[in-house]
């Protein structure tokens, strides 16, 4: 069993399969495994930060069954109850959106609980998203005005998209309100790493490998497979080729643009979106109210601050006209949202760091979402994964690891 692409895809497929007892190899092309979700030691800021930061659901069920798999089912935390609190940067406003246990959302009856300026019938427009067809944005769906536009969907929609509201594909949205929202509290309470990405899921998948026999090889870049009566039969790592025998299958988990160079004739998505993340190391440490590990912002720069300890971070979605800028220019802006979220200095800038994930995920509108593959290929012996695989999903942690699993149940039922 051969996974090529050691991010969250392809670490999910290994570790089911190494579960199932499979033998199994892995190719990363990277000197580390996570992908587009790791964690490194920052040399200036002298701290261990993320790539990005991570935001998840307590519903994600396919990542919560991957750290119980990996025996990671402690890495994340969040608070004991659902709640998503917002400050709007302009005028210093702040509430949060509490739902409610159980799967009748009583909580949007309660002014306290909603957001401000908002009817309860506003809220009816969510049954829109379950309505929307495959060619539907979500301003498509729900318009572009209104306090719960701005303050809540706009918001969610932009950090699970990683897509304009008025670009991205509505019918994305619904899978994820199902799964989470509409399930009552308990499934959409938040969650980030508690100490970092990789230390959360990467590391412990890399050692439970190792305890399986896996082999996980870094620095090596799959360069090209060989083709004969609709199986793959050679893999090229550029110094070793491996001939793949006849029960030999071959998970590819590689970003669209690396899978569509190695698979003749496969459609993917093309365009891609931006996100920019800044970090800020604090004079000390510093938590947000109620230890709510996030905030969203609204009306400012920043989409989403994170604290962990004395460093802030902060999260800007579909930022690709942003990225265009000077790091120092992304920092001195985004450092007022966060001065006047943690009642700083808004001029005295701290040490920070800048990270512009050009490809951070596939650019999620309707016409790109319909160029996603499914698991299985033309070949008999290739199956796909990854987060811009048809898995209903967008692409994010849970999609990924979710592509993953499917790929193994597939090459469990043949
Ligand atoms: C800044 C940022 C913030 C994000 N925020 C969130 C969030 O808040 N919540 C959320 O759920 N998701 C978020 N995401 C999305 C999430 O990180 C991704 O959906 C997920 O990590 C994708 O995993 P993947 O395995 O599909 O792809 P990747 O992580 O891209 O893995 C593919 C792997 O294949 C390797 N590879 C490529 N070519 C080859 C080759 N030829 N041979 C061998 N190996 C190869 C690559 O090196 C890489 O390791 C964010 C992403 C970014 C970048």
């Amino acid at each position: 069993m051969f996974i090529v692409g050691a991010g969250l895809a392809g670490l999910s497929a290994a570790v089911s399969l190494a579960n199932e007892g499979r033998a199994v190899t892995v190719y990363e092309a990277g000197v580390r495994a996570g992908g587009r979700c790791r964690s490194y030691f920052d040399a200036r800021l002298d701290r261990l930060i993320d790539n990005g930061n991570h935001l998840l659901l307590s519903g994600n069920r396919s990542a919560v069954r991957y750290l119980a798999d990996t025996g990671a089912d402690d890495a994340l935390v969040g608070p004991a109850s659902a709640c998503f609190p917002f400050l709007d940067v302009r005028t210093g406003r702040r509430w949060r959106v509490r739902p409610n246990a159980g799967r009748v959302p009583w909580w949007i009856l309660r002014g306290a609980r909603r957001v401000p300026d908002t009817r309860a019938r506003d809220y009816l427009s969510t049954l829109k998203f379950a309505l929307a067809g495959p060619d539907r944005t979500v301003t498509d769906c729900i318009g572009d005005r209104g306090a719960l536009f701005e303050r809540f969907w706009e918001p969610l929609a932009v950090a699970a998209l990683n897509t304009p509201a008025r670009s991205g594909a509505a019918a994305l949205l619904w899978p994820v309100l199902r799964e989470t929202f509409a399930r009552g509290e308990a499934a959409c309470r938040p969650r980030i790493a508690r100490l970092g990405l990789s230390q959360a899921f990467v590391d412990p998948a890399l050692e439970l490998l190792g305890r399986r026999g896996a082999k996980v090889w870094l620095g090596r870049r799959l360069r090209g497979i060989e083709f004969a009566n609709r199986r793959a039969t050679r893999l090229e790592l550029g110094t070793e080729a491996i001939a793949l025998e006849s029960g030999d299958i071959l998970v590819l988990a590689v970003p669209p643009s690396a899978a569509a160079g190695l698979v003749p004739s496969l459609i993917v998505p093309e365009e891609s979106n931006t996100i920019v993340n800044a970090h800020f190391r604090l004079a000390e440490s510093v938590g947000l109210p109620a230890d709510l590990p996030f905030l969203g912002l609204v009306g400012g720069t920043a989409q989403w601050l994170f604290t962990r300890g004395d460093v802030a971070s902060i999260t800007i979605s579909a930022a690709d006209a942003l990225a265009g800028e000077p790091a120092g220019e992304i920092a001195r802006k985004t450092w007022r949202d966060v001065a006047t979220a943690l009642h700083l200095d808004p001029v005295a800038l701290p040490a920070y760091r800048v990270v512009k994930e050009r490809r951070a995920t596939f650019a999620q509108t309707p016409g790109e979402v319909r160029r996603r593959p499914g698991t299985r290929t033309a070949f008999a012996n290739l199956y796909l994964a990854g987060d811009w695989i048809d898995t209903g999903l967008p692409a994010t942690i849970e999609g990924a690891i979710r592509s993953g699993h499917l790929a193994a149940r597939a090459i469990a039922g043949r």
